[in-house]
């Protein structure tokens, strides 16, 4: 080694170049850290759900954000290894907002040498003319938009239509649908369209949000901004992802541990009757280790999640 052992004897220049020597290895590791936890979820949740199959044609649905752009750049990797063979193809609709860059995507896609589609409807000017001033546009935006995509879906002969949504939208929508819908409903990592004709599936599943910024940034993804419209954000989407986020700053691991809930339904201990027959509970006359003991308070055990730590009771 010929390194010096002590720093007394160096330059304020060698000191400052063994410090951004040593900061530029750590963001390599970190890097190739995250690169192998994207892979690895990803993978994991395309197993677990069976969302990818031998000869599939896969629609990756591409907005220009951070999340459709990191999908997309896992998918292709995941190509390179999986032991099946399927095809991506990137589809883009571009709704004519104002100011939308259309050059991005295409040249983006273009250099990656991959098959992709752009589908050019002006549904901007219809929700315009349609939707109000001052009314949300989303509702009618995102049906027009569903339409579209299905329809260049057959076209295109697709067998399933990748959405990158990731482990922290699942888990507003979630806390969106107990909240403000009276419902107990997530967001399903593969489900069959509401026309009956499509299988959706999101890949990023269980993959945090910030995990995809981080990536983002690193890959320095040609991002377009998702304000174009004009629409504000659902203000209750927002105020949901604040609480979570509040939430994982005061108490690290909930958010994992509410994801791994979401993965752990217990439908006898719910009350939907319609999900677990209790007019017909009878005694069985069998001890079971693993039974209700009704008349104990709960205990808690730490699920096995790396970096999960016992929450405090607040
Ligand atoms: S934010 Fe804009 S583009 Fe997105 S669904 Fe709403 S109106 Fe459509």
């Amino acid at each position: 080694m010929n390194a010096p052992t002590s720093t007394l004897n160096w330059t304020p220049a060698e000191e400052n170049a063994t410090d951004a020597a040593a900061k530029a290895v750590k963001i390599e590791r970190e890097t190739h850290k995250l690169e192998k936890r994207l892979c690895r979820q990803v993978g994991q949740a395309i197993v677990d759900y069976n969302m990818i199959e031998e000869g599939d044609r896969v629609m990756v649905c591409l907005s220009g954000g951070k999340d459709s752009y990191g999908m997309l750049d896992i998918l292709l990797k995941m190509q390179q290894r999986a032991p099946v063979k399927f095809e991506l193809i990137g589809v883009n609709l571009d709704q004519k907002q104002p100011g939308f860059p259309d050059h991005i995507l295409p040249e983006y896609l273009r250099q990656l040498g991959i098959a992709f589609h752009i589908e050019t409807q002006d549904t901007y000017s219809i929700v315009k003319k349609v939707v109000p001033e001052g009314k949300t546009m989303c509702s009618l935006c995102s049906r027009l938009r569903r339409g579209i995509l299905y329809r260049v879906a057959d076209e295109l002969k697709i067998t399933k239509i990748a959405l990158g949504h990731h482990r922290d939208d699942m888990l507003q929508t979630f806390f969106l649908n107990m909240f403000f819908g009276g419902k107990l409903k997530g967001m399903p990592p593969k489900l069959v369209s509401d026309d009956g004709g499509h299988i959706v599936i999101r890949p990023l599943a269980y993959v945090a949000e910030k995990d995809l910024s981080r990536w983002a940034a690193h890959r320095a993804f040609p991002i377009i901004p998702c304000s174009l419209c004009g629409s504000q954000e659902n203000l209750q989407r927002q105020q949901i992802g604040n609480m979570l986020r509040d939430w994982e700053k005061k108490y690290p691991g909930r958010i994992e541990s509410m994801f791994t809930a979401l993965q752990n339904v217990v439908p006898s201990h719910l009350m939907d009757h319609s999900r677990y027959d209790f007019k017909n509970i009878r005694t069985t006359g069998v001890p079971d280790a693993d039974g209700d003991k009704a008349f104990d308070s709960e205990e808690f055990t730490v699920p096995t999640l790396p970096g999960l730590q016992l929450l405090p009771l607040p």
